[in-house]
């Protein structure tokens, strides 16, 4: 099933209208549309994720899972009260899953190691071509849990409008989430800026200090993202590449070396941990969630993270690796 574009809005009128799934605000055939988008969405979700079976759960009531309202991620849905909204879509701070509940893994607390860190910063960017979304759930390490998470959809810079439609469509129209892209992507200068104070308020980073994180690292499925990525982004953008961008934990490596086995990529190493993949693959939020479950339980079962790979101070290409065998 192929979804369109659902708004045709004028910017000036899109301002004025955060959200775009309150269905008050919109025509009736945008709300048929929208109607369409939400069921798709809520299909999409049964697809893509296993639910746990009532035997696994031994009885016990479990949650059902629900999407992310991406317009709440984005800090602009006005629908916090409203019961039918909120039974299918998810407003939290994008706490995880009771995975280790409910498997029954739970291990002593004497397995889990000490960590060098008591934040960890889970990035899993999205585009090929320029970023299109930038996701960080912040992991905290004493409570095993996410407590917030920065979620912006990005606007390419150097792509034509008629380039950028073809390539949203492409890329989130098979997951319905497309008109929320259009609602809510700024272009990737903003990204960081917004970036840069969210981490100021959580004090993991000082803006003007040109120095590391505090306390806190960056957890990422590979090198990619911080390696390659960012600076292409920054490059095409024209902004320098940040201090915080220097250094980062590739989970990948993290998991060969400390499990003695290769999972090339986070479903596989889902595979590997036998944990179910929940929501949509290649939503970075949602991959967000789901490596901070495969992080959890990496930490629950002892392993130790730290940093893996290591830019050169003169040369910015340039990356140490900590580790011979990488992934
Ligand atoms: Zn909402």
């Amino acid at each position: 099933m192929a979804l369109t574009r659902v708004h045709t809005f004028p910017a000036n009128m899109l301002k004025n209208m955060t959200n775009l799934v309150h269905f008050e605000y919109v025509s009736a055939e945008c709300r048929r549309k929208m109607k369409l988008i939400a069921s798709f969405h809520s299909q999409e979700s049964t697809y893509s994720h296993i639910e746990p079976t009532k035997s696994q759960h031994q009885g016990k009531k479990v949650k059902r899972w629900k999407p992310m309202c991406l317009y709440y991620t984005h800090g602009m849905c006005t629908k916090g009260d409203d019961f039918a909204h909120l039974e299918t879509f998810n407003h939290n701070k994008c706490e995880l899953e009771d995975d280790l509940e409910w498997k029954s893994q739970r291990k002593e607390i004497g397995k889990v190691r000490e960590q060098k860190f008591d934040y960890f910063l889970v990035l899993d960017l999205e585009g090929k071509v320029e970023i299109l979304e930038f996701p960080v759930l912040l992991f905290d390490v004493k409570s095993m849990n996410v407590v917030d998470f920065f979620h912006r959809f990005v606007r390419p810079s150097k792509m034509s409008e008629s380039r950028i439609n073809e390539y949203i469509e492409g890329k989130y129209g098979k997951l319905g989430v497309d008109g929320v892209w259009h609602d809510t992507a700024i272009p990737f200068e903003e990204v960081i800026q917004q970036f840069e104070n969210w981490m100021e308020s959580h004090q993991l980073w000082r803006k003007g200090s040109g120095g590391p994180l505090s306390k806190s690292a960056f957890v990422t499925c590979g090198n990619w993202d911080v390696k390659t990525k960012i600076p292409d982004q920054c490059k095409l953008s024209m902004v320098n590449l940040p201090s915080y961008f220097m250094e980062w934990i590739n989970l990948k490596d993290i998991f060969l070396n400390f499990y003695k086995r290769r999972a090339p990529g986070m479903l596989s190493m889902m595979r590997e941990l036998q944990m179910p993949m929940l929501g949509s693959h290649h939503l970075g939020i949602d991959d967000t969630r789901n490596l901070s479950r495969v992080l959890r339980h990496m930490l629950n079962d002892g392993a130790l993270l730290e940093i893996t790979a290591r830019r050169n101070r003169e040369s910015f290409s340039k990356v140490m690796y900590q580790f011979t065998n990488r992934v």
